[in-house]
């Protein structure tokens, strides 16, 4: 009797060490706005992301990623969470405030032994709950000599934010951790967000070049519903702050001085030629992109940084490193900048997965993935349990190679911020492996696209009648999505959206701008 009871002390003694000391760290790098065809490794015809494409070398690269409601905060609402707006109560920027009392994944893996530790652009009003250690940008942030805001104090920071966010996050990751336990660090760029300021030093990068232009820059919205056209996201309403004909107020003076060096002449050149019509929409375009694609350099650099501090440190043997963005975005496709869309430039997030001894590298993954999805994996990573009332999936499998036979079909989307900025139409709808039905609910006009013989979106076959069968199946899987996923009233949440558009519109312009993008 006196052996059992010792040999069963023992075990208990014993078990739960082995279990902490064998979970791994994970490093969850995350940026804002990237869409994943300005990605190496996804393809990209545009530039090179050769750290990024580190990760997809010895990982997981995920093809079909999306997002559940194009914008900023509602995307990182639905990764903390696990679910999707109507239920983490994120419809739109700037408008709401995030209830940091409701469950998380972060405060489950605090209780499952993590250190949790969140360094960058957050952008949901209310405080970081469930972290150990935060340092965040106050808002949306700038890109140059930020204010951030880490553990409650308040602090100016001198420099380019893309690289003072990697110096906290290597400061965290060397000297504050403790070394005993394991790690989620969610270190998460302001980059490549509008309005695309870039470090001078990659300032001339691209500079005599001409990016090639997506064949639908000149889109002329015919056999598309009418939110198609009626929108103000066109590279024409990029402003003169997005195309750097005037320079931002926050620049120290010795960036003053690169930036006019660097943009005056160009500028001055600009004004002399009186540009119009598809010669000004071409130079928008080049001014743009050449911005965004600087931004993305400067990013890629500081994940090498980053990549190399885990691999010399020996960290990256146990540590999970994740790639993704908190959308895609439009750059110049159907003469668009921006998101919001369900269209397949917006509604996909990049995501790049390496676990070593677990992910194959350089291996592909083509199931149907979600951002409602990430919370959960986080959790099975570390061993916690997942809540029921989480709305995605596991992804541990897939990454292991092994999707499961019920896995989804089909995903849900359901966009809801308007009228400003960009006056884009509220939409809801579903996406298979082939097929994509939107509703814009408010104007009564569906789309359906046929993507594996218009990839880019261009001709709505919705009531076409060689696609009747499959267009009332479609209606009839989004309404099982919408039960499934609890969206079955939009009329309730649009309500309230609405009295909350009629309130912005009473706010001053400035401010506005300064919280909506
Ligand atoms: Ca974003």
């Amino acid at each position: 009797m006196k052996h059992i009871i010792l040999s069963l002390l023992v075990t208990v003694l014993v078990a739960p060490a082995v279990h902490a000391d064998d979970r791994p760290n994970i490093l969850f790098i995350f940026s804002d706005d990237h869409a994943a065809h300005a990605i190496s490794a996804y393809g990209s015809k545009i530039n090179k992301t050769p750290n990024i494409d580190r990760i997809a070398k010895d990982g997981m690269l995920f093809r079909n990623c999306f997002c559940e409601n194009s914008l900023c905060a509602p995307s990182r609402a639905t990764i903390l969470t696990g679910k999707m707006s109507h239920l983490n109560g994120i419809y739109m920027n700037g408008s709401e405030t995030f209830d940091g009392s409701q469950e998380t994944f972060p405060k489950l893996m605090q209780k499952a032994g993590y250190q949790t530790a969140f360094v960058g652009k957050w952008h949901l009003v209310s405080d970081p709950t469930g972290f150990n250690y935060w340092s965040i940008l106050v808002g949306q942030g700038t890109y140059y000599n930020p204010m951030l805001i880490t553990n409650g104090d308040k602090e100016k920071h001198n420099g380019y934010t893309t690289d003072i966010i990697t110096d906290l996050t290597l400061d965290w990751l060397k000297n504050k951790r403790d070394p005993n336990k394991p790690f989620i660090m969610m270190y998460q760029h302001k980059a490549p967000h509008r309005p695309w300021e870039p470090d001078p030093k990659h300032f001339h990068l691209y500079e005599n070049e001409t990016i090639p232009e997506p064949e639908n820059l000149f889109d002329d919205y015919k056999n598309r519903a009418d939110a198609a056209r009626e929108q103000k996201q066109m590279i024409t309403d990029l402003n003169d702050k997005d195309t750097k004909l005037v320079a931002p107020p926050d620049l120290g003076p010795k960036q003053r001085k690169a930036w006019d060096d660097f943009y005056g002449p160009m500028n001055q050149k600009f004004e002399e030629e009186h540009l119009t019509g598809d010669a000004l929409i071409r130079w928008k375009y080049q001014r743009y992109i050449k911005d965004y694609l600087r931004c993305i350099a400067s990013m890629d650099d500081n994940i090498g940084r980053v990549l190399d501090y885990l691999d010399q440190s020996g960290l990256a043997k146990n540590t999970i490193v994740i790639y993704s963005s908190d959308q895609g975005f439009f750059l110049g496709d159907h003469g668009y900048f921006d998101k919001r869309f369900m269209y397949e430039e917006s509604l996909r997030m990049p995501l790049i997965v390496k676990w070593p001894g677990v992910t194959k590298p350089g291996s592909e993954n083509h199931d149907l993935v979600q951002n409602i999805d990430y919370a959960e994996t986080f959790l099975d990573i570390a061993g916690a349990k997942i809540p029921d009332d989480m709305q995605g999936r596991s992804l541990v499998p897939l990454l292991k190679g092994q999707t499961p036979s019920d896995w989804r079909k089909s995903i849900y989307y359901h966009y809801y911020e308007l009228p400003s900025p960009h006056m884009t139409h509220r939409h809801y709808g579903i996406r298979t492996d082939r097929y994509k039905l939107i509703d814009y609910y408010d104007d009564k006009q569906w789309e359906l696209f046929d993507l594996q013989k218009d990839p880019h979106e261009m001709h709505s076959v919705y009531d076409d009648p060689n696609y009747k069968r499959i267009q009332d199946d479609l209606k009839a899987e989004l309404k099982e999505l919408q039960e499934k996923y609890k969206d079955t009233n939009p009329d309730v949440p649009n309500s309230v959206l609405r009295a909350k558009d009629k309130e912005k519109e009473k706010k001053p312009q400035a401010e506005q701008q300064k919280t909506n993008e």
